[in-house]
C-alpha cells in the first residue's frame, strides 16, 4: 500500500467535501482501473436500460490479472486524452444514483477481509482514506464520521450485496478436478456478471428438474434481479465448491 496516498482513518473521522464548485470537480473520474462487482453491474445496466450482454460489451472488459483465479470485470475508460469514465460529464456523474460502490465510498477505501479459516459470514472491514493530490476535498471544512459518510453515500446496501460475492471470490476452497476448472470459471462469469444469461439458463433448460426450488423462490428469481443475484451466489457456492446451498432432486 502506498503510504503517501493511503492513510489510516484515525478516530474514524475525517474532513472532506465534494461539490460542483470545487476546482477539481470530476478529476477523480478518469484513468480508473475499476473492478465492478455483480451488484455494481446490476445497478448500472438497469439504470442504462441495457441487457447484461449489452452492458458488458459496451462498457467493460474482462481482466484475468486482478485475481489469482477468478476473472474480474473492469469498467472501460473512454479512449480520450484523459481516459475519462464513460459516465462523466462536466456536470458530474450521469448515473450518480447507481454509480459503483467504489465511487460511492471514495475518498474512503475499504479492504474487505475474509476469514476463510472460520468460514464465517462476516468479512472484516478495514477502512482507510485515499488522499490523492488532485483531490482538493480534504481542504474543505466539513467534518464526517465514517458512519455518517457511509450512510450519506448509500454504501451499506452495496456492501451487503457485495460481501456475499466477496466471500466466494475470497474463498480458498479448491475447484475440484483440473478438467472441470475451465467450465467452472465460465459458470462463475455468467452467474456473477451476466444475470440475464443466468436467468435464461435457469428457465430455458431443465435446471428445475434437477434442483429443488420452491415456487415462491422460483417466482422471485424470475421477477426480481436482486433475488436472482442471491440465488446465483448460492448456485456458485454449490457448483464451484460443492457447498450444500441447494438441494438436488
Ligand atoms: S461511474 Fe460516475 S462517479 Fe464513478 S467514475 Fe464514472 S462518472 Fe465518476
Ligand atoms: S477529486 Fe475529490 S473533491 Fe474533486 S471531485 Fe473528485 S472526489 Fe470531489
Amino acid at each position: 500500500m502506498n503510504d503517501e496516498i493511503f492513510r489510516p482513518l484515525t478516530g474514524n473521522t475525517f474532513q472532506f467535501s465534494c461539490h460542483k464548485g470545487i476546482s477539481c470537480f470530476t478529476e477523480c473520474c478518469a484513468k480508473l482501473r475499476l473492478a465492478l462487482t455483480p451488484y455494481d453491474i446490476l445497478r448500472m445496466k438497469n439504470r442504462l436500460g441495457l441487457s447484461s450482454d449489452q452492458f458488458l460489451d459496451n462498457y467493460t472488459e474482462t481482466d484475468l490479472t486482478l485475481h489469482w483465479r477468478f476473472p474480474m470485470v473492469r469498467l472501460n475508460m473512454r479512449d480520450d486524452e484523459k481516459r475519462t469514465c464513460p459516465f462523466v460529464t462536466p456536470d458530474g456523474c450521469t448515473i450518480y444514483e447507481d454509480r459503483p460502490g467504489a465511487c460511492r465510498l471514495y475518498p474512503v477505501g475499504r479492504a474487505a477481509r475474509l476469514d476463510n479459516a472460520a468460514d464465517d459470514d462476516n468479512p472484516r472491514d478495514k477502512f482507510f482514506l485515499v488522499t490523492e493530490s488532485h483531490c482538493l476535498g480534504f481542504h474543505e471544512e466539513r467534518p464526517w464520521t465514517l458512519e455518517e459518510w457511509l450512510n450519506h453515500e448509500g454504501v451499506s446496501k452495496y456492501n451487503a450485496m457485495n460481501d456475499k460475492w466477496l466471500k466466494i471470490v475470497g474463498s480458498k476452497k479448491g475447484l475440484g478436478p483440473q478438467e472441470l476448472i475451465q467450465k467452472k470459471l465460465q459458470v462463475f462469469f455468467i452467474a456473477s456478471y451476466n444475470l440475464d444469461k443466468f436467468r435464461s439458463f435457469l428457465f430455458q433448460g431443465r435446471f428445475f428438474d434437477r434442483v429443488a426450488v420452491d415456487q415462491g423462490t422460483k417466482q422471485a428469481i424470475k421477477d426480481d434481479d436482486e433475488a436472482l443475484m442471491d440465488f446465483a451466489l448460492d448456485w456458485l457456492k454449490f457448483s464451484l465448491f460443492g457447498e450444500k446451498t441447494l438441494t438436488t432432486r
